[in-house]
């Protein structure tokens, strides 16, 4: 489809598909069902999505069949595919670890010497392990790689693991973290793009900046009294020039910011120590920096 759009290729069915159509809806792209389609146009954007795979992402955008892709770090790493990480992506964070059955005790990384590995991701525990000077054997099994220190193959595993569920129902545990994921947007090292789709990316690329910065803030809202203004300025760290506006009550102000969510949960007791009142925490659609 020669129409001048920027073509992202992003994973058909999975664990990235529903955290990357729910980043590409923050961005306000819309995009009609797709069912069965392999090519769909967005409604407002100049935007091709191309759902495959996610081991054919990488290679897809290196050979410019896709301009540009969403897909896990892990299997960037792993097809060692020519592309550039234009952006971290903070979603389906996941990490690559060592499994050892339960029984077992791995007190330092000198014990994977002589082992066998079994894993899905040859090239990334390869790297690791040479990086770390150790000689481990290792198996290559595309799925199911838990079963194997059960089945005799293989002494421990290396495989995504995110709760470790699954681990513990084949009686394994984990062990160290051999590389820690997360989705990432990704284009071609060798291609460039023509000057249209530039100015498409750079215009996706600062939506995704606004929509990922609303996702770390919230924009809290509360009352505190007026001779505790000082104090609280010094709690919220973010807090350099706050919204604040006098109350019916004399002795009150209301106070506006935007934070940090992940700090909120720390501060909320001391907040609430120097008499504040009233706390709401709002989230935020968009911030435009
Ligand atoms: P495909 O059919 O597209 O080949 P797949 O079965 O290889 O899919 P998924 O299980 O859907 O892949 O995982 C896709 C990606 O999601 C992984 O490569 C990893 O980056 C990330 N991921 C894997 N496990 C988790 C997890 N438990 N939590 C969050 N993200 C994960
Ligand atoms: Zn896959």
């Amino acid at each position: 489809m020669a129409n001048g759009n920027l073509k992202l290729a992003i994973q058909k069915k999975g664990r990235l598909t529903d955290n990357t159509i729910e980043l590409l809806k923050r961005c306000n792209i819309e995009i009609d069902s797709y069912d069965e389609r392999l090519l769909v146009s967005a409604r407002n954007f100049k935007l091709d999505l191309l759902f495959l795979r996610d081991d054919d992402i990488p290679e897809y955008v290196q050979d410019g069949v896709a301009d540009i892709g969403i897909v896990g770090e892990n299997v960037v790493r792993e097809k060692k595919s020519d592309v550039n990480i234009k952006k971290r992506l903070g979603f389906s964070r996941c990490k690559l670890r060592i499994g050892i059955p339960e029984t077992d005790e791995l007190e330092d990384l000198g014990k994977l010497n002589g082992k066998t590995i079994a894993t899905s991701y040859p090239n990334i525990l390869n790297d690791f392990l040479t990086k770390n000077n150790i000689k481990s054997k290792i198996i290559e099994i595309s799925g199911s790689v838990e079963i194997a220190p059960s089945l005799g193959i293989a002494d421990y595993i290396c495989d995504l693991v995110s709760t470790g569920n699954t681990l513990k129902l084949n009686k394994l545990k984990k062990s160290f973290t051999v590389f820690d994921s997360e989705a990432v947007l990704i284009s071609s090292f060798k291609l460039e793009l023509e000057k249209e789709k530039i100015d498409v990316l750079s215009n996706l690329i600062k939506r995704i900046d606004s929509a990922l910065n609303a996702k770390n803030s919230k924009y809290l809202m509360m009352n505190i009294p007026k001779d505790s203004l000082e104090t609280i300025v010094k709690i919220i760290p973010s807090l350099k020039s706050p919204t604040i506006l006098p109350l019916a009550d004399e002795n009150l102000l209301a106070v506006h910011a935007v934070i940090p969510a992940d700090k909120f949960w720390q501060i909320i007791d001391d907040l609430k120590a120097v008499g504040a009142t009233g706390i709401l925490l709002i989230p935020i659609e968009n911030i435009i920096l």
